[in-house]
């Protein structure tokens, strides 16, 4: 069997749906979403910001909504930012791609969504080819590629990922958990015990949580094995934790893989790559929802345009790429320009990182750091804070942090 559209997308997650409802902007464009399976499909919560979900209609599929943003290390030190109004969220991911296809696209006619791997890609010359596992293919004027972790068409164009790094996670929701603050977030710095790429704690409604700890490395490969005793080690004796989740029990996985370092080339022939496809995940804070969403929908627009042009080319598509280095491109690479060694350093510099950098911000520069990675010291500051905080280790003075909280260690 062939499917004919104008702008095939392959992967149905935040990303390609999100491209999907900007594609169908157009009521001549004929769209279709490639994916094997149901979007979001291990049911995961993901922390995100409540502006960019109304901005997208998607604040009703938040499972809770947060006030205060609380980091904290494995060994105590904590900085913690309160807002006057909620801005972070729980998402129901899953809930989210529901409403995306349910409300958005499947009503309508120039809409579709096959439920098949995307195996093949071919360049025809005035158009793509895309062969499917169930051997049935698909004829497009240009192809989206939004596949997440797995690079489909980076990797079959050789865009890469050749040296990516990978945040691996290993989540659970709880239920019956004992928290008393529901308003409040917390994200889990990394360290040597739990996993170099830090955890979070999302107390949602009716008592539940999702927690999880992950590891950054820079293998595609999911350490399933670390990343299960990091897990059970911390649950049993990491506070206050693992008091909130005592007597809890589990009721689902929410693990996976992000990619955490954009690709150089985002946009080829007949083809553009969005989201964690392209790496489009904060490598800082590995946040990757407000990404797919916004690039999904800037992917959307740009091949919108292309079709409305009627050019497929790079020189078409550049458009995009140029939009997504103006914004992102200085900040991802300040963090990625020192890769693996950013993930592994020791605790103590996790310390000094929550105590006298994310403590020192305001609410508003916190969430320009979430973000865009803004207000990060320079290094005369940090040089200076740095000896600051040794000097206070060395003659054990107080660990406390200046969180907005209150005391915390
Ligand atoms: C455990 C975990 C916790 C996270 N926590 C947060 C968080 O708190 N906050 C945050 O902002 N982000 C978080 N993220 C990251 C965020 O979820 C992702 O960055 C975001 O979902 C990326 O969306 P996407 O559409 O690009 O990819 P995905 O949602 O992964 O969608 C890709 C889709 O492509 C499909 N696909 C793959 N290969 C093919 C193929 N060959 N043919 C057809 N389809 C294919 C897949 O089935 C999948 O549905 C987390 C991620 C994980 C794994």
């Amino acid at each position: 069997m062939q499917y004919d559209a104008d702008i095939a997308i392959i992967g149905g997650g935040l990303a390609g749906l999100s491209a999907a409802r900007s594609l169908l902007e157009n009521p001549e464009v004929r769209v279709v979403v490639l994916d094997p399976f149901k979007s979001g499909k291990n049911n995961p919560t993901r922390l995100t910001f409540c502006d960019t979900l109304a901005q997208y209609d998607l604040l009703d599929c938040a499972l809770e909504q947060y006030r205060a943003f609380v980091m904290i290390t494995p060994t105590g030190v904590s900085s913690g930012h309160r807002f006057e109004n909620p801005v972070l969220a729980g998402l129901n991911y899953l809930a989210a791609c529901r409403k995306l296809e349910k409300q958005y696209l499947d009503p309508n006619p120039n809409f579709q969504l096959v439920r098949r791997r995307v195996t093949g890609f071919e360049d025809l010359g005035d158009g793509i080819r895309l062969t499917l596992s169930s051997g049935d293919q698909v004829r497009a004027k240009m192809a989206i590629d939004a596949s997440g972790k797995v690079h489909l068409l980076g990797n079959l164009l050789g865009a890469g990922p050749v040296e990516v790094l990978y945040s691996h996670s290993l989540g659970l929701m709880y239920e019956n958990c004992s928290h008393s603050v529901d308003d409040e977030c917390y994200f889990i710095a990394g360290s040597t015990s739990y996993g170099s790429g830090g955890g979070w704690y999302y107390p949602v409604e009716n008592r539940r949580a999702s927690v999880g700890f992950a590891i950054v490395n820079d293998s595609v490969r999911f350490p399933a094995k670390d990343l299960k005793d990091n897990f059970h080690r911390a649950v049993a004796e990491f506070q206050p934790f693992a008091g909130f989740l005592k007597g809890a029990r589990q009721i689902h996985y929410e693990s996976g893989t992000i990619p955490v370092e954009p690709l150089e080339k985002m946009f080829y022939d007949r083809v553009l790559i969005t989201g964690d496809a392209a790496g489009h995940a904060t490598p800082w804070m590995c946040m990757g929802v407000e990404p797919a969403l916004l690039n999904g929908d800037l992917a959307g627009r740009v091949a919108r345009q292309a079709f409305e042009k009627g050019a497929f080319g790079e020189e078409a598509l550049i458009a995009f790429q140029k939009q997504w280095d103006s914004r992102y491109r200085q900040a991802y690479e300040g963090v990625t320009k020192m890769p693996l060694k950013l993930w592994d350093m020791p605790d103590e510099v996790w310390d000094f990182l929550i105590q006298y950098d994310v403590s020192r911000l305001n609410a508003e520069q916190l969430l320009a750091r979430m973000r865009d990675n803004g207000h990060t010291m320079s290094k005369p500051l940090t040089l200076m804070r740095w000896l600051m905080f040794k000097a206070q280790r060395k003659f054990k003075t107080s660990r406390r942090t200046e969180s907005s909280l209150g005391e915390r260690t």
